[in-house]
This record gives structure tokens, sequence and C-alpha cells, in this order.
């Protein structure tokens, strides 16, 4: 259940710099919905939702997320382009800069914290320019109790000042805008954007160092939810390839749609409170569970409504990128609190625009390895006609922008889980059949539903070998026959109709695998290597 108390309790921000500021203290979301539509930065849907606009980031920004390089992360973070450092001296001076901007404003307020296992909680202060940013918090994180509230000592702080606008040559930032982790203040300091994403996954990259380096946890961009004999099944995939939409099922009680922890007891527990899910194209009919969280408490971004308050679904004249955030109470299955035992499937979800690989397929534990440090998904080109050609996109762990350590310790770590409970792997194809994006179509949710299904059910489990067919390209092992699905379904070659075509478009992929593993043969192991595809063009 979602906490709504309010406190009598109040607080001064002079400590963290913030001089005379008029201190909203963990307002209720009513109240926060109240504020932010009489400051005209938002209006309520004809649904009870409160529709904002994030400004000019519509999206995270990947390339000016820095962590401060310090006594803790200098020898313990994979530096590079996706971990850029930051020095603790200009970190201290930006520091200051964006709390006397704060200072003698209106300030929101809230404490909460991560992770739903007590052995492993964070508690976080978040201190917010905007309303709506402070409602986001209430929906995202876990939301103490009016006890837990008296004695709350916060242990990270979340500066949130999305009014504030670096300059990059002064204060040694890419552009105006910046979220910096510091691991040894404790502070996320997020400015110069709006976007609410920013907020969740700061703490979600800090948790991905702490968990792993001080907690032996497995940290995991991933969805989770668990079947009535309470096997936990995972979802790992990159950004729209389906963690939210499936692990929403009516059949299965939903422990999260995006960051979890895999502990040294096999527990599974989900670091967030809520869930924060795209609505491009959204539709009651194929997402009933998301459609009808779409209520008062929710925050709707960057959406378009009509005169009378009904969101457009398909229009994605703002982005394409387009969210509703809502507290986990929102959907009616849940498991309270967010843990789970017992994992006995993983699905890595792709959304595959070249149409080449099986919508399904079992993974052996180093195909298992292999494609999870692969993290493959693609993009499709931009909308102008006549591009149609997909983008390989690779993303280690299937998230390597939140991930602050090498990609091989996570993978290990996932291995080791692998061995040591038996749980099975499977690849989910939830991108193009028929050809790829341009030529193809997308999967069918219902289809890709029945297959996930068929597994969790147990419905493939007694398949001997013959029943598989290991696919002559990728080597991963793909069923014949599925409840639900059309066999030719679950053959890629089979959907295309033209096998030179898609033996060509099948080496370019493996290709493309080929070259972006070559960063990490020095330290797979033989066994690892062998996970890849099995063949290549040359
Ligand atoms: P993020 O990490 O950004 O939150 P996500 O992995 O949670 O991304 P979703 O929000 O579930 O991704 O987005 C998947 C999108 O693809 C949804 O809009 C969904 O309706 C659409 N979709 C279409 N076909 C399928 C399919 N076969 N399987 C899954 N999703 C599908
Ligand atoms: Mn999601």
């Amino acid at each position: 259940m979602a906490n709504n108390t309010q406190t009598t309790k109040s607080i001064s921000l002079d400590d963290y710099g913030i001089k005379n500021a008029e201190v909203h203290y963990q307002l209720h979301p009513d109240r926060l919905h109240d504020i932010a539509i009489a400051k005209g930065q938002g209006v309520e849907a004809s649904s009870g939702a409160l529709a904002i606009n994030t400004g000019e980031f519509t999206g995270r920004s990947p390339q000016d997320r820095f962590i401060v390089k310090d006594e803790i992360t200098k020898d313990r973070v994979w530096w590079g382009n996706v971990n850029i450092a930051f020095d603790p001296d200009d970190f201290q001076k930006l520091y200051d800069k964006v709390t006397d901007y704060l200072s003698g404003k209106e300030i929101f307020v809230r404490d909460s914290y991560a992770c739903a296992d007590e052995n492993y909680k964070l508690n976080i202060r978040v201190i917010n320019e905007y309303a709506w940013s402070n409602q986001f918090a209430y929906n995202m994180f876990l939301r103490p109790s009016e006890k837990e509230l008296e004695n709350f000592i916060p242990e990270w702080t979340i500066v949130n000042a999305p009014g504030f606008m670096a300059d990059p040559k002064v204060d040694k930032t890419r552009q105006h805008n910046f979220a910096i982790l510091d691991f040894t203040r404790k502070i996320a300091l997020i400015g110069g954007t709006g976007y609410t994403g920013e907020i969740k996954k700061g703490i979600f990259s800090a948790l991905n160092f702490i968990l792993p380096v001080f907690k032996n946890t497995l940290p995991m961009h991933c969805s989770a939810n668990v079947g009535k004999n309470d096997d936990t099944a995972i979802f790992f995939g990159l950004s729209g390839t389906g963690k939210t939409t499936l692990s929403a099922d009516p059949s299965r009680r939903l422990i999260g749609d995006d960051e979890h922890g895999w502990t040294k007891e096999n527990t599974v527990f989900n670091f967030e409170g809520g869930c924060y899910a795209k609505v491009i194209n959204l539709c009651e009919e194929n997402e009933p569970d998301i459609f009808n969280a779409i209520k008062r408490g929710a925050i709707l971004e960057n959406v378009i409504l009509d005169a009378n308050g009904r969101v457009d679904f398909e229009d994605v004249s703002i982005t394409q990128n387009t969210r509703v955030s809502y507290p986990l109470d929102h959907i009616d299955n849940t498991v309270v609190p967010s843990i789970g035992k017992n994992p006995k499937n993983i699905f890595f979800l792709t959304a595959d625009a070249f149409g080449v690989l099986p919508p399904i397929s079992k993974l052996t534990p180093s195909q298992a390895a292999y494609h999870f440090i692969s993290g493959y998904t693609a993009k499709v080109a931009g909308t102008e006609a006549g591009v149609v050609e997909p983008v390989p996109n690779f993303s280690a762990c299937f998230g390597a922008p939140f991930m602050p350590l090498h990609p091989a310790k996570y993978a290990e770590m996932l291995s080791d889980k692998i061995q040591e409970t038996g749980v099975n792997v499977w690849l989910v194809n939830t991108g193009w059949t028929g050809g790829p994006y341009g030529v193809g179509t997308r999967m069918k949710l219902k289809y890709t539903r029945a297959m996930i299904n068929a597994v969790l059910n147990g419905d493939l489990k007694d398949y001997t070998y013959e029943d598989y067919h290991i696919h002559s390209v990728f080597g991963v092992a793909q069923p014949r026959s599925c409840p639900g699905v059309p066999s030719e379904v679950l053959s890629p070659r089979t959907t295309w109709n033209d096998d030179e075509a898609y033996y060509k478009t099948a080496f370019k992929l493996t290709n493309a695998f080929r070259e972006n593993f070559k960063k990490f043969e020095s330290f797979a192991s033989e066994e690892i290597r062998r996970g890849g595809p099995q063949r290549y063009a040359f």
C-alpha cells in the first residue's frame, strides 16, 4: 500500500546550503498535483492523472551523466564514455552554485527509500525545485510509514534543479544539463533537465555500484513477476523491448518493472515503489493493467490531450518517449513487499529490427553469458521517408548507461547465479517478424505473451531435443511448436519467404555481434565466446 500520511515534521535545508527556502516537506501527492496545476506546470487529464511536460529534455542524456572520481570510485569504476569522470572540487563548486540557486525558493522535499528488502534499504532525501518532480519521487521510490519517518536518517540525497543552467566552461560540464553521482558525499546532483527519468536512474546507477561492491548482490535492469507457485520470472531488456509491458500480466503478481537485485540468498527484490511505463500507442485492450493505472496519482509526461482532457496516445508530436509514472498499488496484482524467491526463468528481451532472431529460443549457460554481455537490441532509424535500415544497438548487461562497474563483474555474478540455481534462460525477440523494419511487422504482443506463458506454465519444458531446432546461424534452440502461436511464426526464416535475403540479413547481424564483442574478448573465457553466433559473413 502506498503510504499517504502527511507529517507535521518540518525540516530545514540550511545544512545543505539551501538558505531561506520555503520548504514543503513530505506533501501528500494530492497537494503536489494541485500545486503543479495552480502553478500552470500541468493539467488534469480526464482520467484524473496529472499531465506535465518535462521541458527541453524528454529523455535521459547519457553523455551528461558523470561520476565523481574519488577514493571510493577511482579504482572500481569502469571509466570511459559511459562513466565519465568528474573532479571532486568541480563537483563541490557546482553543488554550491545549485544550492545557491535553490536558496530563497519554494522547495519540495521528500524522504523515501529504495530497495524493498529491509536488509538492503537505502534511505533517500529528494530535494526538488518543482512539485511534479517531487510527486514523481513519491510514485517511484518506496514510501516510508509515518513511524519510519519519525527517525528517518537520509543516506543519499538527490538535489534536482531543472531550472538551473550550468555554464560548461566554468562548471566543467559538457553542456547546460548534468546528472552527477558523488559516492563520497552520497549525492546525486541533477540540473538543467526536467526529465524525471534522471531521478530514478540516478539512484539505480548508485545501487549498481553499491550492491555488487559492498553487498554481494547482483543489480539488474529487468522487470520481475511471480506465478502461483511462487516461481519468479525475470525480464531483462533495453528500453522499449517490453520489460514493463510483459511483466504486467494479470495471471502473475508483479514485483517490479525496471530495477531489481538478486541477493546471495537467491531472493529478488525491487529497488523501486512504482512503475514508469511508455504510453506510445497504448490501448486498453492490449495493455489493460497499464491503461487502468493511469488515474489520479499517476503523472503523464509529454502527452497530448484533446479539449476534453483525453490523451491521444498516438500523438508523438512532443516525443516518442511519452510516459506515465504511478505507484505500484495502481496495479491490482502485486507482491507486497516487492520480493520474490526462487528465480526459475530469465527472459532476455530484444527488439530485433532486422527480424532475424527467433521469437523465442532457449539459451545454454554460455550463450546466456554471451548475450548478457552483448546486450543486443536494435534501433529503427529515423522516420524520414526511405530510411528503413535498422541500426544494431549493443548495451552491455542490457543497461550499460547505468552500470558503473566493468560489465564482466555483472556477467560473472549472473553466470554464477545461473550455475547455482539452474534457472532457464530464454531469448525473446519482441521486434520484427516477416522481414526487417520497413518490410516485416512488429511481433504481435499476443504471440509474445503466449510464448512467455508457455514457458512459465511449463508447456515447453518436456520437449526433447527433437522438439527444438538448433538455429544454423545463431546456434540457439528454437521450439518448433508452442500453444497459441502459429508454428510458422516460430521460425523467422519461414516468415520471410526469401531465404537468401534472410541469411544475408542474419549475417549482417552476426557480424555486428562479432564487431561489438571484440572489446570483451580479452576477458571472456573460451566458454563464453562459444556462446556467440555460429556463422558470420566473411
Ligand atoms: P524502458 O526500459 O524504457 O522502461 P521497457 O523495456 O519497459 O522500456 P516497454 O515500456 O514495455 O519497454 O515498451 C515496449 C513497447 O513495445 C510498448 O509500447 C509495447 O506496446 C510495444 N510492443 C509491441 N509489440 C510488442 C511485443 N511483441 N512485445 C512487447 N512489447 C511490444
Ligand atoms: Mn519500463
